[in-house]
């Protein structure tokens, strides 16, 4: 039995699992991946918007995270894989055949980026899918590529290839861009940019690359073929909920809700970072939530106690 289970080992499951720690409480933390630290493996521009610390992406943020994972000392199990969560229960049963038990449980499972769910999505991974602009970008100088999608990050990883690409077509689903005015006003003043609004990708083409995108602009209309080498696709996340989406509160897109103590409608199953902050995901508010919920926890268990 411990007195706390964290899902996720994120930046909020780990600060949670930090302030568990520093407050006496009997933790373990569970990741399904080989190795901590969540989406900060796929920042790859320097993170300057966490107080005190400037980082020049987030593997660099997560060695100064792990250097204090490892002096605490709660339990963490990376490869955990969870087949089923009884919440109400506080009992977890993973593919290992174990079943574990808590008193309280706290969920940092984080989001998954949106898959466009097209031919080619999975077939060029790695092969002309270009993950992140300000990593991979000098691998596309001189050629012709496309973004998907009409937010911030869509349109700022529009930018950084058009110091690079000859062109660069954004192709939005909506009739305007959703992305902030600073980054909409810099991209209409970027000749090399066109922008599709209405418009869906279809289809990505190539053969040991890719070669060219399939677009339909305007239900209805015809679909055409565009010609690049690369396509870039930032079509917004999915909050990592499957496991318990039946059993506790979420809004209508599967985030969880939680109150001002980031606890959810079950008592003593708390939520913080991404998956339950759709509107300000931030390292901050993440590592911000996650020390709530551990003081809550710990308040809750020392009154019970
Ligand atoms: C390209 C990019 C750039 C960014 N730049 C910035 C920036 O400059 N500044 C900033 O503040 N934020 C930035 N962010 C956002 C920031 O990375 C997130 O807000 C933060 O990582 C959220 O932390 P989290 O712990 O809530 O979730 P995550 O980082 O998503 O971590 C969740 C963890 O839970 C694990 N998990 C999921 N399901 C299960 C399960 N069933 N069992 C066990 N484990 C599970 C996952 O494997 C993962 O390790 C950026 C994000 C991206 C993608």
């Amino acid at each position: 039995m411990h007195d706390v289970i964290i899902i996720g080992a994120g930046p909020a499951g780990l600060s949670t699992a930090f302030w568990c720690d520093e407050l006496g409480l009997d933790t373990l933390v569970l990741e399904q991946a080989e190795q901590i630290g969540g989406q900060l493996h796929r920042v790859h521009n320097p993170i300057e918007n966490y107080l005190g610390v400037k980082a020049n992406n987030g593997d660099e943020l997560l060695e100064l995270f792990a250097k204090d994972v490892e002096s605490a000392e709660f339990d963490l199990w990376t490869q955990a894989a969870i087949t089923s969560v009884d919440l109400k229960a506080k009992r977890i049963s993973l593919a290992s055949g174990e079943t574990l038990q808590s008193i309280a449980i706290v969920i940092a499972s984080g989001v998954s980026p949106r898959r466009l769910g097209v031919p080619g999505e999975n077939e060029f991974v790695g092969k002309g899918i270009i993950e992140s602009a300000a990593r991979d970008r000098q691998l596309f100088a001189g050629h012709d590529v496309c973004v998907v999608g009409g937010g911030d990050a869509a349109v700022e990883n529009a930018l950084l290839l058009a110091d690079v690409c000859p062109t660069v077509t954004v192709v939005h689903r909506g009739k305007k861009l959703r992305a902030r005015r600073e980054f909409t006003e810099r991209l209409q003043a970027v000749h090399c940019i066109t922008v599709f609004t209405e418009s869906v990708l279809t289809r990505i083409i190539g053969d040991e690359t890719v070669a060219a995108v399939e677009i339909r602009r305007k239900a209805g209309i015809k679909p055409f073929q565009l010609a690049v080498r690369g396509v870039l696709i930032r079509i917004g996340v999915e909050p990592n909920t499957q496991l318990f989406r039946d059993q506790l509160e979420t809004d209508e897109k599967g985030f969880i809700k939680v109150s001002s103590t980031q606890e959810t409608n079950v008592p003593m199953v708390f939520a913080a970072g991404d998956v339950s902050n759709p509107l300000a995901p931030t390292i901050s508010s993440a590592a911000g939530a996650g020390a709530t919920a551990a003081k809550v926890i710990a308040a809750r268990l020392s009154a019970g106690r």
